[in-house]
């Protein structure tokens, strides 16, 4: 996922409604963020006034979101904590800034380091940060050093405070996570402003609430994991619940006619390398779904569907079997499927 400074923009209000329920019908919003785009749909009667203040607000709530936690501008609070040289210093912490690490270290713990949010200077060397991307594969002894400095362990958090510190230089990298919070954050402006039926969409993290005015649920698309054409692979029905989608199939970088992932195995600091193509997972809230999203992919298809089973998570896995693309997903997934 990428990061550069958000320009949001108010690019569409279009209506699309249903002509028989005059009151409500559903409108939206769209525009880039993140270097990807955000779409938000919101169910409310005919009002251009207040879709564009709503608009303003999705906006401000994104640009505040960027400020705290991304690693592509400088400034951002999470940047201030990974340039600090006295990162053994206690540092203080937004609230939301603070949630999501703790949110982040919980995974950490709960997936045994499979989801690590220090392994960002091993994301970097492999070019999928803010450093440039390499041209050749990295050399062993440049990766050792890196990740001698990686190790969600490192990373305090003190929950009274609201600060964090570490004794070894850290550099924290929120890209599994941050969509899904900014996600989650817009989902609660507009529970705030009094919406009561939204679909808020960022680069494929989905948060829906409500139903659409002719009271069906909100259905979502997870797509085949191939980066030519967008086809359909199956339909989830979601209703005050959270999806989030991970997969090797568009963000990846190509060495040596060899492709090389944007996650990394924390216990190499090597990109993966196995069957699973896309993992799609369902929660509560969509910043839960994203980091364990990122989990799976770097569990695999066997380890991750035996842990979310395990753990009675909603996932579907497809990964590349013998005769091509295959899927297989948990007992609490099968609800959500609409066919
Ligand atoms: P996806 O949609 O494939 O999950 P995300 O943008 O959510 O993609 O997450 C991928 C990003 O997460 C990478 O670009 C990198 O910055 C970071 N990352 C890579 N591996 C890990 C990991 N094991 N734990 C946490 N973050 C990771
Ligand atoms: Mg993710």
């Amino acid at each position: 996922m990428i990061w550069p400074a958000l320009v949001a923009l108010l690019c569409s209000a279009a209506l699309a409604g249903c002509s028989f329920e005059a009151e409500q019908e559903v409108w939206e919003i769209s525009g880039p963020v993140f270097g990807t785009q955000y779409h938000v749909k919101v169910v409310l009667t005919d009002d251009e006034g207040r879709l564009e203040d709503l608009a303003g607000g999705i906006t401000g709530t994104l640009e505040d979101v960027d400020e705290a936690m991304s690693t592509w501008r400088e400034d951002s609070e999470l940047s201030r904590f990974n340039s600090h040289e006295q990162q053994g210093d206690w540092f203080p912490v937004s609230d939301p800034l603070f949630e999501v690490l703790a949110e982040a270290q919980r995974i950490s713990q709960l997936s045994d380091g499979a989801f690590d949010i220090t392994v960002g200077p091993v994301v970097n060397l492999w070019g999928f940060g803010p450093e440039a991307r390499p041209d050749q594969v990295p050399e062993d002894d440049l990766l050792a050093t890196r990740l001698a400095n990686t190790g969600y362990e490192k990373l305090e958090l003190n929950a009274s405070d609201k600060a964090i510190r570490s004794d070894d230089p850290l550099y924290l990298d929120l890209s599994a996570i941050g969509k899904g919070y900014a996600v989650d954050a817009v989902a609660r402006y507009l529970k705030d402003a009094g919406i009561d039926a939204f679909l808020v969409e960022i680069g494929g993290e989905v948060n829906a609430k409500g139903r659409k005015p002719d009271g069906d649920v909100w259905r979502l698309a997870i797509e085949k994991p191939v980066s030519r054409e967008r086809t359909v692979q199956r339909i989830v029905a979601l209703e005050n619940r959270a999806m989030a989608t991970s997969g090797d199939y568009r963000n990846y970088y190509e060495a040596d006619g060899k492709r090389y992932s944007h996650t990394i195995d924390p216990a190499t600091g090597r990109p993966i390398k196995h069957r699973l193509a896309s993992v799609s997972v369902i929660a509560e809230d969509s910043m839960t779904a994203d980091a364990l999203a990122t989990t799976f992919n770097v569990m695999g298809e066997e380890r991750g569907y035996t842990f979310a089973v395990q753990h009675d998570i909603a996932a579907y896995f497809i990964f590349r079997g013998e005769n091509g693309f295959e899927s297989k997903y948990t007992p609490a997934f099968s609800s959500y499927l609409m066919d």
